[in-house]
Order: C-alpha cells, then structure tokens, then sequence
C-alpha cells in the first residue's frame, strides 16, 4: 500500500490550524480505514518561519498524534521554498505526496480522486479549480490574466492549477534535480514529465484568517514566474530595438526629402519626443535585462534554498 505525505506549508496560520488539522486528520484516517493508503501516512506541517502561535500549535499536534509531523524552517523564505523543503523531506519516506494550503482553500475531498489517478498509473495529478465563485472579480480576472499571459510568454503551466498536486516518489526526485534558486514550482513540474491526470474541484473561501498573498506579493510571483522560466522578454526588446531602426531610417528618408525640398522645419518637437521614446526604451530595456543578470546572479551564488531548524517526527 501507498504511504501517502500530505504536505502543508504554513505561514502565521494560528487561526486556521486546529479547524484545517481535525478535517485532515479525519480525511487521513478515513483514506486509511479504506485501505487506499498504508497507515504510515503522515501529514507534514511546515513552519515558515511565523511569528505567531503557529510552531507551538504544531509542536502540540505532533504530541498528541504521530500522524503529524512539523518541519520548522529557520526563517520565512515564502511559500514556493517552504513547500519545497517540505517535499523534498517527504521524499525520503514516502511513495507519494500531495501539497496544499493550510486554509483548505483546495477542496480536500479531491484528495481520493488524486490517489485514484496515481493507481491508475499517473506520477503527478494537477488539482485544478474549475470556478472561482468565491474569489473576488479582482482576484478572479487577475488570476485568470496570469495564466494567460504565462502562456504568451511560452511558459507550460496547467490552466487555473496553482500548488494543490500528488506527486509520487519518482516525480519528487526529478524535482529535486531541477538545481535553481528562483522557484516557481508550478512551472517546473510540467518540465518533468511521466504520465500525468487532472482532478477538478471547487476553491472555496478561506475560513479564517487572512490572505498571505496581497496585490504586492502576487505581481511580484508573476514576475518571478516569467523572468526564471521565459526569455521572450529579451527577445521582445531586441524586436522592439528593430523595430524602431527601422521607423528611424525611414524618418531618416523623411526628414533628408523635406530638407532637399527647401522645407526647413522647426525640429524641436521631433527631437525632444524622440530622446524622450528613445530615452524611455533604453531604460526598459536594462531594466528588464538588469532582471535577467539579477537572476543569474542568485543562481550563480548557490544560495540553499531552505534551512530545516527541526525536524519532528516519529
Ligand atoms: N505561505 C507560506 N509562506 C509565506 C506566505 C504564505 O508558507 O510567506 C503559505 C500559507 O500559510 C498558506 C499558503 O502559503 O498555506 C497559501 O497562502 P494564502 O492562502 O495566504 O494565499 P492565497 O490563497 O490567498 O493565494
Ligand atoms: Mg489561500
């Protein structure tokens, strides 16, 4: 039988972490009795790095029930790394591993449907969300924009899935081959292949507590996604660059015709929109480029990607 690890990273969750335990311990147990996973299954809480109750809440339900585990990581490193040093802890102990959210956002019930698929022989299953309902406009048109846009920007992500996923064993490892630093998680599991499913569900609202990913964070994890896994931004600006030589010698043309024809102009107003373009443009373009050398720059360091402070298990 499968040992099955659920991992859950948690950042300042006091407020969800006794109901979001009791309905995974029940879930776990209720797998268990049916006999689709071993009775070696765990549930694995990380820590990353809260300031609130969070560690203790942990420390306590691991007493009370071997079942949960806690990894505490030395310090806040964001979602993407937390999940990460939890499944690569996993990895060594178990055939597969599901993540998802600590506020149960991603329907837990979907959890069956995605052992089931492992049985039938997939490595990895995607949970996607099928409506948003309960997300705002905003929430909704912004998310729904992202995906679309990593699209255009040739990155290979699963429409509307973000982190709730079965991975097995073997697909943990090739994880764990892929060396880089600038993590998005949702774009690199695709990259692994083996045979993969999809389950559907319903995203629900979260019951307690707050949002860990306001506006900032979010525009800033889009970004990330497109800089570490794209390069079409370069290529855009180089498109761009030929593109304006091209309109400049045409002006060239233009302005060479009208100086033969005896027609001087006054030239203010061409010359200080175009340092102004121009100006604007070159400064785009490092910028975007300055992204890329960023990005390598960490790369190039090696950093570790987590520090597990403590480990609790059985
Ligand atoms: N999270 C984390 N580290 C962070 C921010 C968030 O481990 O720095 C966890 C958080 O505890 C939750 C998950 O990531 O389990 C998703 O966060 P949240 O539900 O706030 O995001 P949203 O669903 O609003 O996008
Ligand atoms: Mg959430």
């Amino acid at each position: 039988m499968f040992v099955l690890y659920l991992v859950i990273p948690c950042y300042n969750e006091q407020e969800v972490l006794p109901e979001t335990s009791k309905q995974l311990l029940e879930k776990m147990n209720s797998l268990i009795n049916k006999g689709k996973i071993s009775d070696k299954s765990r549930i694995v809480l990380v820590d990353d790095g809260s300031r609130d109750e969070t560690w203790k809440i942990i420390e306590k339900l691991h007493e009370d029930n071997p079942l949960f585990q806690g990894i505490k990581l030395s310090r806040n490193r964001g979602h993407q790394n937390a999940l990460l040093a939890g499944l690569m802890t996993a990895k060594d102990y178990c055939d597969i591993a599901i993540s998802l959210d600590a506020d149960l956002q991603d329907d837990i019930n979907a959890i069956d449907e995605m052992v089931d698929k492992h049985h039938d022989g997939c490595d990895i299953v995607y949970g996607v969300r099928s409506a948003r309902k309960t997300d705002t406009i905003f929430k909704r048109t912004t998310a729904e924009g992202f995906y679309k846009l990593m699209k255009l920007m040739g990155v290979d992500i699963v429409f509307n899935h973000a982190d709730y996923r079965l991975m097995s064993k073997r697909a943990l490892e090739a994880l764990e081959d892929f060396g880089e630093v600038n993590l998005f998680l949702r774009g690199i599991v695709p990259m692994i292949g083996y045979k993969s499913g999809i389950v559907t569900y319903e995203r629900k609202e979260r019951f307690a507590g707050e949002s860990k990913y306001p506006l900032k964070k979010m525009l800033a994890f889009a970004f990330e996604g497109i800089a570490s896994l794209s390069i079409k931004p370069i290529r855009l600006i180089t498109t761009t660059g030929f593109l304006i030589f091209g309109i400049s010698l045409l002006m060239l043309l233009y302005f060479l015709i009208r100086h033969f024809t005896g027609a001087t102009i006054q030239g203010w107003t061409s010359t200080i929109v175009s340092i102004w373009a121009i100006g604007g443009l070159q400064l785009l373009a490092i910028g975007v480029i300055g992204e890329y050398v960023g990005k390598i720059y960490l790369e190039a360091k090696h950093r570790p990607k987590f520090i597990i402070e403590k480990y609790l298990k059985d």
